[in-house]
This record gives structure tokens, C-alpha cells and sequence, in this order.
């Protein structure tokens, strides 16, 4: 009784279309990008307005129903995975571009705007948001500022969490909260911002997002260095940063992911290739070709064999070859773990050297691929999680990644949240103290727990 008339109460408010029941539409919202086994919700919410998203939290908390919010759903770490007993919000009526000020150069956002597709307006208003995940073709501002993704360009113009000027949000009660301005600076009150960029929607619910722009460069070279031996590729890395050129973008793929990729998506890499550097230098015309030239150098140094890309169109192919490891990856076998522990990147060689190990250890194929330059690598074990012991080996191999990141002075997650998957791991980086204190404030900001419940901090 009392579900009939709840979904009869969202239904007036929303619309009847807004409201989904059927076994078949709740499945759907089931699962996430993270491999884990789906849980459909009770039901799935699809607000046409932003007041519409207010009013639908405001119902979950008087009903104390669990929420959990959904972008596209590529979210790798579980976090978009729904309670049984909860209800998922979608954003994707929510896709409105409001506005860009060129003058002032920011974007204000509605939370399901797609993220290439914010990329592509700006472009053509003369301007650049330059935050571009790997899904950034399927996934939304919101899932993005939630988990404060980073991407390829992350080495050079920092992740999302470095664009977001303010935010609108609506908090466990309903309530609209906003924090920041379309100012440069404001240090109006708490930044809020900073605690709910990468919340991974336990905090709060995003209703606008204003997200800084910048001047796009006005030059880029892309080039490809071809290595014999995996170590040598991973100490060019460092001796980049070393010689102080920061690349827009600076991605590594080892011999197995180059050759998983090259049957994928036949982008014409040198499939003999133990290692492969993909570098990206951008910025004023001659400033790019003094940098190019240097990095070009750099990786010969290291005993690599270089191909520059000569137009626009082998520059995007690089790009695209980049972007399909993990569907590619993904053919291989019924199931793939990809992990993104990331370490400082001076730490890179002897992380790559370590996942050798383990995968030799755990009798395990792990294809390593990801953005070296930030430390922050992506082995992806692929397998068939039917098989009881070969889940036993990955759960054995995950661990021994981890373990291995925080003994490098890394961390558990670059980029992907730590969502359902990896909580169990939190305390070993952060400590007891650090999980109370983030409960504490959780339970303080969302008293019936009901925002995205178990996610990021547990609990
Ligand atoms: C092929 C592939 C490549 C990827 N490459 C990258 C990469 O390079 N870098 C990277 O960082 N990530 C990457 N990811 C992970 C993923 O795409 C990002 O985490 C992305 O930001 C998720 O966006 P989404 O719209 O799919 O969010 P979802 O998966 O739907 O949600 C992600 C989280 O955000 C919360 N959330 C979503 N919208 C809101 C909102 N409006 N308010 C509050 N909470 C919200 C959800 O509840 C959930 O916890 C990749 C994933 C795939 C499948």
C-alpha cells in the first residue's frame, strides 16, 4: 500500500513518464561500469527541471529512502550501483547547457550534460574545458564533478576538481545549497565545493555546476615512442617531469594491451612493442616545437624509436587507440578488474615493475595501460568471474596492487572513486581516525543516511 501510493506521490509530482517501475527499466540501472553483480532499485526517477530534483529528494527523505544518483553509469568502482530498497535519480533529462560567458569564460551546466559535449561547445566559442576522461563520450558533468575524474589531459591542466567555480546542490533534505561564484576568486564561506567535488554522491545532489574555462592552445604535436623493453619506457616518464616539460598528455600502454588494442581497432600499432609512449605537447607554436623536439629526444635517450604524428587525423587516431584499451580489454574474456592506484611518478618504474610481479604471482593476465604522467596507471586483469578460484586469484592480486601503491606513497584511487569496491581498503591508507571523522560529518550532513549509502567512506 504504502509503495503504490509513494510512486503515486512522485508520479504527481514528476509525471507518470518520469516514474519507473518495470523489472525490465529497473535493471537497467542495476549495475555500473565496475564488474560488481547488479542490485535494481525499488524504483527509478527521471526529474525534467531542477526544482522537479529537489522535490524528489525531498520525498526520499521523508520516506527515508535510500538515493542514489545516476549519470551514465560508467562509473568504475561501484558507486553507482543502487540499495534494493532505494531509488535512483537520473540526470539525463537534465542536459541543458545554460550558458558560456566568453568574456568571463566559465560554463554553467546542468549535471547531465555530457562531458564531449560540453568540450565541443566551448570549442566552438572559441574556449576549452579540458577535464576528458576516457568516457567523456557517454559521461555526464555530474558523475564527473561527483567523482572528481581526471583524463588524459590531467598531467598538464589538472582534473575536474580544478574547473569547478561553484555549484548548486540540493543537500539530504531537499534544501538548495549553493557554493562559489562566477568570480576568479570568492572565499565566501566554506568551500563547499572542495568538500563535495568527489563525494561520489554521499553529500549531496547536483543541480548546476559553473565550471571554469580556459583559452584553448593555439598549437599541439602528438607523437608515439615505440620501446623494446618495458623499463625503459617507464623511466622516460620520469625523466620528463625530470627535465621540467609537462606534456598536455603523456599515456603508457604495455605490450599486451598494445596488441589487444591493435586487433580492436586496427589503429596501426607496433604490435612487436614491449611498451608504448603516447605524448601530447601543447601550447604557443614555438613553445611546442622546442618541447616536442626535447621530448623526442628524451625518449631516443631512453632507446625509443619515435613516430610524430604529421596532421590532425593521425593525432586522432592516437587519441582513439588510447581510448579503446578498456573496450578492447573488455572482448578478451566474461570479466575485466581494472584498478587505478596511482603512485607519485617518480614511483612509476617500480610500480610497473611490481605489477609485473604480481600478475607472474597470482598467475594472472593483467594489461597495464594509463596516464603514466600522473602516476596513475590502469592494470586491468581480464578473467571469468565464474571461476571461484580465478576470483580468489584477482581479489589476491587487487590487494597485493594496493599494498604495493601505499608502500610507493601512492594511493588507492587516482580517479575512479573508491565507490563499493575499495572501501574495504580505506583504513590502510587513511586510518581509523580519518574514517570517523568523515562519518561524523557524514551522519552530521545526512542524519538518515539515505544519500548514496555505503559508498566512498562505508559505513
Ligand atoms: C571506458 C571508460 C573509461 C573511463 N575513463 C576514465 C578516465 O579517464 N578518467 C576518470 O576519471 N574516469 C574514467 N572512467 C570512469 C567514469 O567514466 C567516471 O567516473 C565518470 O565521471 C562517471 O560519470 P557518469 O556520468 O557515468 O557517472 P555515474 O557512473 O552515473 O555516477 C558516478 C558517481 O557519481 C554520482 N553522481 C552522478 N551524478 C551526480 C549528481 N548530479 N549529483 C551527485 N552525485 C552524482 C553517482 O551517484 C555515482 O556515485 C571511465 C569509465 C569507462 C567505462
Amino acid at each position: 500500500m504504502r509503495d503504490q501510493a509513494l510512486i503515486k506521490k512522485f508520479a504527481d509530482i514528476l509525471g507518470v513518464e518520469s516514474v519507473f517501475t518495470q523489472e525490465s527499466d529497473l535493471l537497467t540501472y542495476s549495475y555500473d561500469a565496475a564488474g560488481l553483480p547488479g542490485q535494481a532499485p525499488w524504483l527509478a526517477l527521471r526529474p525534467q527541471t531542477l526544482e522537479h530534483l529537489g522535490r524528489a529528494v525531498k520525498v526520499c527523505h521523508e520516506e527515508g529512502l535510500p538515493l542514489t544518483v545516476r549519470g551514465a553509469g560508467t562509473n568504475l568502482s561501484g558507486g553507482a550501483i543502487p540499495r534494493p530498497d532505494g531509488v535512483v535519480l537520473l540526470t539525463s533529462a537534465l542536459k541543458r547547457i545554460i550558458e558560456i560567458n566568453q568574456a568571463d569564460m566559465y560554463a554553467v551546466v546542468e549535471p547531465g550534460v555530457v562531458t564531449a559535449q560540453l568540450f565541443a561547445a566551448t570549442l566552438a566559442h572559441g574556449l576549452f574545458y579540458p577535464p576528458d576522461p576516457g568516457s567523456q563520450a557517454v559521461s555526464t558533468l555530474g558523475g564527473n564533478v561527483a567523482e572528481n575524474s581526471g583524463g588524459l589531459r590531467g598531467l598538464k591542466y589538472g582534473v575536474t576538481r580544478d574547473y569547478v567555480m561553484g555549484l548548486s546542490f540540493f543537500d539530504s533534505e531537499g534544501n538548495l545549497v549553493h557554493t562559489g561564484a562566477r568570480t576568479v576568486k570568492c572565499v565566501t564561506g566554506y568551500n563547499l565545493a572542495g568538500l563535495m567535488v568527489g563525494s561520489e554522491g554521499t553529500l549531496g545532489v547536483f543541480g548546476r555546476i559553473i565550471l571554469k574555462l580556459i583559452p584553448p592552445p593555439a598549437a599541439a604535436k602528438a607523437m608515439v615512442a615505440v620501446y623494446e623493453r618495458m623499463q625503459d619506457a617507464s623511466e622516460t616518464v620520469a625523466a620528463i617531469i625530470a627535465a621540467r616539460i609537462l606534456p598536455a598528455t603523456l599515456e603508457f600502454m604495455d605490450n599486451f594491451t598494445i596488441r589487444t588494442v591493435e586487433d580492436y581497432s586496427r589503429a596501426g600499432l607496433p604490435r612487436e612493442a614491449a611498451a608504448l609512449l603516447l605524448i601530447e605537447v601543447d601550447g604557443h607554436p614555438a613553445q611546442v616545437e622546442e618541447e616536442a623536439a626535447r621530448v623526442q629526444e628524451i625518449c631516443r635517450q631512453h632507446g625509443a624509436r619515435v613516430q610524430m604524428a604529421q596532421d590532425a587525423a593521425q593525432r586522432d587516431k592516437i587519441w582513439e587507440a588510447r581510448r579503446a584499451a578498456i573496450p578492447a580489454l573488455a572482448r578478451l574474456k566474461p570479466s575485466i578488474w581494472l584498478e587505478d592506484a596511482t603512485v607519485p611518478r617518480s614511483q612509476i618504474p617500480a610500480m610497473i615493475a611490481a605489477l609485473t610481479e604480481i600478475a607472474a604471482k597470482c598467475q594472472l593476465t593483467i594489461g597495464t595501460f594509463g596516464h603514466a604522467g600522473d602516476g596513475n596507471l590502469h592494470p586491468t586483469i581480464v578473467y571469468d568471474k565464474r571461476d571461484p578460484d580465478q576470483r580468489q586469484r584477482v581479489a589476491a592480486a587487487v590487494e597485493a596492487i594496493f599494498e604495493r601503491a601505499l608502500t610507493l606513497g601512492g594511493t588507492l584511487s587516482g580517479e575512479h572513486g573508491l565507490g563499493l569496491t575499495k572501501v574495504r581498503f580505506l583504513a590502510d591508507e587513511v586510518g581509523p581516525a580519518t574514517i570517523a571523522w568523515s562519518r561524523r560529518l557524514k551522519a552530521a550532513l545526512d542524519p538518515k543516511g539515505i544519500l548514496n549509502p555505503g559508498k566512498a567512506i562505508g559505513g
